[in-house]
């Protein structure tokens, strides 16, 4: 199957999904993620009328989205990985969406990137779900605190992010970032990849990241 074909069949376990869930397939976006693919790849989606993207670097998004904006409007590009504070004016200038806002330094590189630009990308709070040292996002007792420091500084708090720790079990971690965020009145949640998006759907996510189901496996 090509990627336009696969787009179809993710689409549909998301809508079975959501209905088994009783929830409105509407409320979840399918981001996909777009990294390392070259245009040609993400052509036949944009062609088949898909038009939220993932991207985790920077640099990149700027290499290859400029020219698949201009023909095709009504790109909604996310930056879904570890965000340096050095490049949140570009991050700003670039994205509609910023999912992995994770540190009060970033916050406030964020907060005066967007006030410069007059412009506010949504924002995700990352938060590292499984207490992992190596992985990013802020600590779970970290978060009230974070919160309170991007509301704030008017950033557009739009969700909580998070990656649950590889090779277990994801469904604990998507119920407890669910959690966390009704606590803190939060609606949006960035949950779910290509090996548990249904899972996430299942557990409440509004955005869920899926790369090589849709584009076959990154080289
Ligand atoms: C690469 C990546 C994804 C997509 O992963 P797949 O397993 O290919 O679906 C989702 N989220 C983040 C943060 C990523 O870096």
């Amino acid at each position: 199957m090509n990627s336009a074909d696969q787009l179809g069949a993710i689409r549909a376990r998301i809508a079975h999904t959501a209905k088994i869930a009783r929830r409105d397939p509407a409320d979840v976006t399918l981001i996909a993620v777009s990294k390392t693919q070259p245009e040609e790849a993400i052509r036949p989606l944009l062609a088949a009328g898909h038009r939220d993207f993932g991207e985790n670097r920077v640099q990149e998004a700027q290499a290859k989205w400029p020219a698949l904006r201009d023909a095709f409007p009504g790109v909604r590009l996310h930056l879904i990985g570890q965000l340096q504070s050095n490049k949140a004016a570009d991050a700003v200038a670039l994205a509609d969406a910023i999912h992995a806002v994770d540190r009060p330094s970033l916050v406030t590189a964020l907060a005066r990137a967007m006030e410069a630009a007059a412009r506010r990308p949504d924002c995700f709070l990352q938060v590292n779900i499984g207490e992992e040292p190596q992985k990013g996002g802020c600590a779970i007792a970290d978060l009230p605190a974070l919160l309170e420091q991007a509301r704030g500084a008017d950033l557009p708090v739009a969700g909580l992010m998070c990656i649950p720790p590889a090779g277990l079990e994801a469904a604990p971690y998507f119920a407890l970032l669910s959690k966390i965020a009704r606590d803190h009145g939060v609606t949006g949640l960035s949950m779910g990849m290509s090996d548990d998006f249904e899972t996430a759907v299942m557990l409440g996510a509004t955005h869920v990241r899926v790369g090589s189901a849709l584009f076959g496996a990154r080289a």
